[in-house]
């Protein structure tokens, strides 16, 4: 239930080992929170706690392989480098927070550089000269995500997952197998996997509601000369993504504003703003376009993977916040897994859904 990026990766991965698969969004595919998504895959940056970074290590690891399987099956080419990311300090606090940072990498022998301004001037000659200092962590990147939807349905389609576009209302447990209540009718199967993101509390169950609630987050899409800049450029107050057309996002909002999907006029104003104090030719970009998306946090930033410890047939597949595009392959491997084989893959009982009662 729910067809965006993690709802999608899981159905691919299950139809690939032989499930057969169907997909239902009341909105179609990827209109939710992965809409807006910078497709960012940093867990060196995000991954805020021990448990955190683990899965996002592992799901970057993935990455290469699940992207090739995706290409492959969907015979399209996607938006994906591995091309670093540089972070930069533009004062002197700055400099403290990347210094203590790159102590942090140094201790876990991550391959990393912090670099000089004349460094960054050589890597990055469109970000402000006043740049104090920047820290290079090489192995990052970014995924296209509007490219990856469309290779996952594309893919989905050819391993058989079929998209029926109505409204889950409630799920219900009984001998085995599952029911699923729709706007348009009930649906009878073995499994369902609840990956409805933010929404996801929304659905009924016979237990308590997921506690996934929404964090929008809004990012301009510009338009630059290709090459204006070479790798996801992060400051403290935004980060850029540079895509190989010239396309440029500045992302991004944290806003707690509820069920609100809606584009604002200051977001994007200050969003431009801060872009083009960190990376200045941006002011000769033209505006494409603003999105905004709900991303769906729970309290401890973690995701909520795995059976529901009371519904048999019922599995979590939500919450995950900052990290939904990064956390996919892992995701989806993790879920596939465990419906088909009963296998509880490395790093699922960080996400046990019965951390929440679920
Ligand atoms: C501005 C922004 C920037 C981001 N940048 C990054 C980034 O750089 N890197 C990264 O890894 N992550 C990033 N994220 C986070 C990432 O986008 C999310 O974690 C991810 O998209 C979550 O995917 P999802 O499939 O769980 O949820 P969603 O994409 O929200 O999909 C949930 C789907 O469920 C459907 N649904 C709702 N109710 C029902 C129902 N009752 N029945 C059936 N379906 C239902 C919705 O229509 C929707 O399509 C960003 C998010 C935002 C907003």
């Amino acid at each position: 239930m729910g067809a965006g990026v993690i709802g999608y990766a899981v159905a691919y991965e299950m139809a690939a080992r032989g499930a057969h698969v169907r997909i239902v969004d009341p909105r179609g595919h990827g209109e939710g929170a992965t809409r807006a998504s910078a497709g960012i895959l940093a867990p060196y940056i995000e991954g805020h706690s021990d448990a955190l970074l683990q899965l996002g290590i592992a799901s970057l690891n993935q990455y290469d392989n699940f992207l090739a399987r995706l290409a492959a099956d969907a015979r399209l080419d996607l938006e994906y480098r591995r091309t670093g990311t540089l972070q930069i300090a533009l004062d002197q606090d700055e400099v403290r927070e990347l210094e203590a940072q790159a102590g942090r990498l140094a201790r876990a022998q991550v391959d990393h550089s912090l670099v000089s301004t004349s460094d960054i001037a050589r890597l990055e000659p469109g970000v402000a000269s006043d740049a104090r200092a920047g820290l290079l962590v090489p192995q990052h990147g970014y995924v296209g995500v509007s490219s990856l939807m469309t290779t996952l349905v594309a893919a989905g389609a050819r391993r058989g997952v079929t998209p029926v576009v109505t409204n889950v209302e409630a799920v219900a447990a009984t001998a085995g197998r599952v029911t699923v209540t729709t706007t348009d009718g009930d649906v009878t199967c073995d499994a369902v996997i609840i990956a409805a993101g933010s929404w996801s509390g929304g659905i009924a169950t016979a237990g308590p509601p997921a506690p996934v609630r929404p964090v929008r987050g809004q990012l301009v899409q510009l338009h630059a000369s290709p090459g204006a800049l070479q790798r996801v450029v992060w400051g403290s107050a935004c980060y850029l993504v540079p895509w190989t057309n010239g396309t440029v996002l500045v992302g991004a909002t944290v806003e707690d504003v509820g069920f609100n999907e809606r584009v604002t006029q200051k977001a994007v104003r200050s969003l431009r703003a801060s872009g083009e104090r960190l990376a200045p030719k941006l002011r000769m970009a033209t505006f494409v376009e603003a999105r905004a998306g709900l991303r769906p946090a729970t309290v401890d930033e973690l995701p909520i993977i795995g059976p529901s410890s009371t519904m048999r047939g019922v599995f979590y597949a939500t919450g995950h916040y900052r990290n939904g595009v990064l956390l996919a392959p892992w995701t989806a491997s993790v879920v596939a897994d465990l419906v088909l084989t009963g296998t509880r893959g490395e790093g699922l009982d960080l996400v046990r859904p019965d951390r929440f009662g679920l």
